[in-house]
């Protein structure tokens, strides 16, 4: 019987309701799927009690037998799924069930729209679990107690999914969870045993765990009698440890929306069982979706490690490296003993092996995709992710380099389609470097004024606007025997496709340009490290470059922004000898005209790279004084 003490009527986290609201409206013509996420929920439940009872065996209170059952009430149009796992405790049941505990949730909400067509879609990033509820029931009744606690401490957590819920203590001989579902009136047609056990074959055939029901005679109006007898109705083996060949498609897509919290289908998988000296299976995903989450380098790992076919842990962050924590999947290895630790796992010899075979089996599967017509989608869903992989995986950097696309001067949308094969395969001849630029913005890269001579040459550069760019160029020095070479960074160096001219030409006009260097290194003298004539620009007077070992601007600006502390180093600014401004300037005598233009450009050359100007209101008056000038 129910113990009335501190019955608490509670708000839900305003984000709570709003994801309920989102939920309802989203996934209303799919609603079946509330099965399947409550009994995904029990059975993680399941395994969570198996693992503790590793260690303290107590918790089981006699009843190893772990399982699921699901009943169906026609008269009081319920449906209720028991599971004895690991339950939840007062607390638990509070963070759990009325909070989204997961990082990243405020900004995931900041970015709905208020349109529910276009926010319908962000779901498929969150994923529904336990709230998928509401979908079908107007309330929902939740009883639990946690293994190991006393009787005293079950829970009861009930809502109508309406911004509020009500919490109590209550007497619980059971250990685990009931969730009882009262059903909306639009969603009674669920009270059917024969349309139960076709959605738990369809969605939960591959858990590990008997999901039992009634036996079909019992259905319903026979439950009272005493006789009541339960059946399996899932398979109730694990899905990896099956054949290949024997698993449909349609199973290794439940199968991943089970381990990856997630409703939608993979848009990859890999299974491989490997025997030998080392045995183990290893199931790969890549999701559809990058979840809202990802750019949380912390951000859980989604790979599950089993001991045979035993639930060890979730997030094993020593099985996939970071660069690949979008894959979600499961280890499961007859190598390590059921009483491993994360501890263990940092410094163990069959975990890297397993790792590094897994990292291998990934790299594949995307391989695979690179091939295919999805990986566009597949790139820009993960591909920033994967950029890590060059900074922070050397043994597959080859691999890895491979799988890049970037966005280039020879290509006219701003997705990131080329690959590094597809540059080499055009590059032009006597060429032997792979040219980029990095930019913080796509339209500031590909307007640079660095560009020019490569545009008048047709050679092409890859446009590099993500942040990770910068560690990436200087993690990948070269592709096929190929260097990188940024074009805003040292002297102007084509190689042989230069042409000899141009370079007398630099040397006659850096003979007729001297006084007007000098001049412009002493006018910039705070601000440039020296003043050269270059040829890489056609129609802009003048740009700035990074001497070759400095931070490029780009980077610094990065840095900065991070908080660190960074020097400015000092540019060196290049002119365009053919351009009317500095021919003119060559003879302006006029020294306060030439000091104005002389600032002026060294600020349109920053501004064109897109930096910032120290002293903005000082360009706009110089640039207003010319104006009036000319209009004189
Ligand atoms: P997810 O499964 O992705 O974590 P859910 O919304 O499905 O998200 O569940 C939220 C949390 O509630 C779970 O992570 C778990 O801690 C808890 N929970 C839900 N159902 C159960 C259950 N049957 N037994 C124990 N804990 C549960
Ligand atoms: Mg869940």
């Amino acid at each position: 019987m129910t113990v009335d003490v501190n019955k608490e009527t509670l708000g839900f986290q305003s984000e709570v309701k709003q994801l309920l609201d989102l939920m309802i409206h989203s996934l209303y013509s799919n609603r079946e799927i509330f099965l399947r996420e409550l009994i995904s929920n029990a059975s993680d439940a399941c395994d969570k009690l198996r693992f503790a009872a590793l260690s303290d065996d107590g918790l089981f209170e006699g009843d190893a037998d772990l399982n699921v059952t699901v009943d169906f009430d026609k008269k009081n149009k319920t449906i209720t799924i028991r599971d004895n796992g690991i339950g939840m405790s007062r607390e638990e049941v509070i963070d759990n069930i009325g909070t989204i505990a997961k990082s990243g949730t405020r900004e995931f909400f900041n970015a709905m729209t208020g349109d529910t067509k276009k926010d319908s879609q962000l779901i498929g990033q969150f994923g529904v679990g336990f709230y998928s509820a509401f979908i079908v029931a107007e309330s929902v009744t939740l009883t639990t107690r946690k293994a190991g606690l006393s009787e005293d401490e079950g829970v009861r957590w009930e809502s109508e999914g309406q911004g509020e819920y009500t919490i109590q203590s209550v007497k619980r001989k059971q250990r685990g969870t009931e969730i009882v579902l009262h059903l909306r009136k639009d969603a009674v047609e669920y009270l059917d045993g024969f349309k139960i056990r076709g959605l738990i074959r369809k969605y939960s055939d591959h858990l590990n765990l008997p999901i039992m029901m009634l036996k079909e005679s019992h259905d319903d109006k026979e439950k009272d009698k005493k006789t009541v007898e339960y059946e399996t109705v899932n398979s109730a083996k694990a899905l990896w440890a099956r054949l290949r060949k024997d698993i449909s498609d349609e199973e290794y897509n439940e199968f991943y929306k089970h381990i990856g919290h997630d409703y939608e289908d993979p848009m990859a998988r890999v299974h491989s069982q490997v025997e030998g000296k080392l045995e183990y299976t290893t199931l790969f995903y890549i999701p559809n979706h990058a979840p809202f989450d990802l750019w949380d380098r912390n951000h859980p790992h989604g790979v599950k490690l089993y001991v045979r076919r035993v639930f060890i842990m979730d997030d094993a962050e020593q099985l996939i490296p970071p660069y690949l924590r979008f894959v979600r999947g499961i280890v499961d290895t007859n190598d390590l003993p059921l009483n491993v630790s994360r501890e263990i796992l940092q410094h163990n010899k069959v975990i890297d092996k397993i790792r590094s075979a897994s990292v291998k089996k990934v790299l594949g599967m995307i391989e695979k995709l690179a091939k295919g017509d999805d990986y566009d989608k597949f790139w820009k869903e993960f591909g920033k992710v994967l950029k890590e992989g060059i900074i922070d995986d050397s043994n597959n950097q080859d691999q890895i380099a491979r799988l890049l696309r970037f966005s280039s001067t020879h290509d006219d949308s701003e997705e990131q389609k080329v690959s590094l094969q597809d540059y080499v395969s055009r590059m032009q001849e006597g060429q032997s470097k792979i040219y980029y630029i990095v930019a913080e913005r796509f339209a500031t890269a590909k307007n640079s004024p660095h560009l020019e001579v490569f545009r008048k040459k047709g050679i092409e550069v890859l446009l590099l606007t993500d942040q990770v760019d910068e560690w990436l160029v200087n993690h990948l020095t070269e592709f096929e025997g190929k260097p990188l070479q940024g074009v805003t960074k040292g002297e102007l160096d084509l190689g042989d496709l230069d042409e000899t001219e141009n370079k007398e030409e630099t040397e006659k006009q850096s003979g007729e340009y001297k006084d007007l260097i000098e001049r412009l290194e002493k006018l910039l003298e705070d601000r440039v490290k020296d003043v050269r004539i270059t040829h890489r620009l056609t129609t802009s007077p003048a740009c700035l470059v990074a001497d070759e070992h400095d931070m490029g601007a780009n980077l610094e600006r990065i840095l900065k922004a991070a908080g660190q502390e960074v020097p400015t180093s000092k540019r060196i600014m290049e002119i365009n000898p053919d351009h009317p401004i500095l021919k003119r300037l060559k003879d302006e005598k006029d020294d306060n005209r030439f000091n104005d233009w002389g600032q002026i450009l060294f600020d349109q050359a920053l501004l064109s790279e897109g930096g910032k100007l120290d002293d903005p209101a000082g360009f706009v008056h110089r640039l207003n004084e010319m104006f009036m000038e000319i209009s004189r």
